[in-house]
């Protein structure tokens, strides 16, 4: 039995950044991940400048970036032709890069626990977290960050509530182009505005091109079958005149596709709980805002309620209840769900109201990209 005044359970960019700004703190605490390195899977896979900003505000993004893939300008298209040329600094890579950086360079060995997490027994005064090797941790507070996996939360009597299900469907894959694309980052815009396609995004990362597409298909829709089956067909079928601007490709893996639930949990008695990053609220990775509530969350808590809550030894859910009511923190979190459903209705919806969106937005870009020559 160990004791520490924190627990992070989970070591994704969430319980990662958590962990790193504790110890800058000098807080006592542990971080407990059943893996050592962060595994290779398709997660977010590029900062913008929101997250770019909340991982600068951490104090922990420095060293973090110069590990990523600089990209300088995003390229937008449509019919298989340039639409406009964004000047938009951000980074590239693969998750598990960003995430092995953070605890690499930011959380020291002695605070990393290579375990997984069995059971928690909380109360206003005191958790005991137990662990499947027989272990277990004493701790004044746990942080969940355990991501979408959901035994945990139900142990202590959190409910889920499912907002979305089958939301939309997230695609990622690797692909080698025939002659080096020109762009850093470009995004496809679909052909056909009456189609479930979103878009289309592809972008450097040091693993070489790297391609995700969103939509919402159900995973049992012809397209999706053939997208494993023959994904540049399925992908130039879906896109006619894509290869206008990318030329000919190739695609040698199989392609990554994982259908999302939008979700939330509700507190409940959560005494000496508190949730951060996927492990409260999912996202819709179309609108990549998953990690900026990931960061979000950690700064927040880490900033300013966890050494708050240590110092007035409050524990119980009523004083943890306003991590969950912090401004920046139900800004950041409404915001990231108004545009998974902006987005759903931007792609799917036929009144007159969103075609009119649509060709708003495509009028926008060409007109701005007309007028820097681009
Ligand atoms: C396909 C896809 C594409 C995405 N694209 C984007 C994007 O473009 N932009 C964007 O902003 N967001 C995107 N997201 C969302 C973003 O990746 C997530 O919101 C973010 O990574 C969540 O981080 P986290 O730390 O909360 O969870 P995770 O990174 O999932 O970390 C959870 C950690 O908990 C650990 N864990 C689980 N159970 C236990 C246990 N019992 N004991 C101990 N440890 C445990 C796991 O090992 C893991 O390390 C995407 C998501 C998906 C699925």
């Amino acid at each position: 039995m160990t004791d520490y005044d924190v627990a992070i359970l989970g070591g994704g960019l969430a319980g990662s950044i958590c962990a790193a700004m504790l110890h800058k703190q000098g807080i006592s605490h542990v971080l407990v991940d059943p893996r050592e390195e962060y595994p290779n899977e398709f997660r977010c896979e590029k900062f913008n400048r929101q997250q770019i900003e909340l991982l600068i505000e951490t104090g922990l993004a420095e060293p973090v970036f110069k590990e990523l893939t600089p990209v300088k300008d995003v390229w937008m298209a449509r019919f298989g032709r340039l639409v406009r040329k964004q000047h938009y600094p951000h980074y590239g890579f693969s998750y598990n890069e960003a995430v092995n950086a953070v605890r690499r360079i930011h959380v020291p060995k002695e605070n990393f626990l290579l375990n997984t997490v069995k059971s928690v027994k909380n109360s206003a005064d005191g958790q005991m977290v137990e662990l499947t090797d027989g272990s277990s941790i004493n701790t004044k507070l746990v942080v969940l960050a355990t991501g979408a996996n959901t035994g945990l939360q139900r142990d202590i009597g959190m409910h889920q509530e499912m907002l979305s299900e089958r939301h939309c469907l997230a695609i990622g894959f690797n692909l080698e182009p025939k002659s080096e694309f020109e762009f850093d980052t470009m995004t496809y815009w679909p052909e056909n505005s009456y189609g479930k396609m979103s878009y289309l995004t592809f972008f450097r990362t040091s693993g070489g091109w790297r391609a995700n597409l969103f939509g919402y298909w159900n995973s049992k829709d012809p397209l999706v079958r053939k997208l494993m089956t023959e994904p540049v067909n399925a992908l130039v079928e879906m896109m006619p005149s894509l290869r206008n601007v990318i030329g000919d490709f190739s695609i040698s893996e199989k392609l990554r596709i994982r259908p999302i639930n939008l979700y939330q949990w509700k507190a409940g008695t959560s005494d000496g709980v508190v949730s951060i990053g996927d492990a409260w609220s999912s996202s819709c990775p179309g609108a990549g805002t998953g990690t900026t509530k990931a960061i979000n969350d950690a700064l927040q808590l880490s900033n300013r309620f966890i050494p708050q809550w240590l110092e007035d030894k409050h524990f119980d859910v009523e004083t943890i209840s306003a991590f969950y009511h912090d401004k920046k923190k139900t800004e950041i979190d409404q915001a990231s769900l108004r545009e998974a459903y902006r987005l759903r209705s931007m792609t799917l919806d036929n009144t007159p109201y969103w075609k009119a969106q649509r060709l708003l937005r495509f009028a926008y870009h060409s007109m701005r990209g007309k007028l820097s020559n681009a």
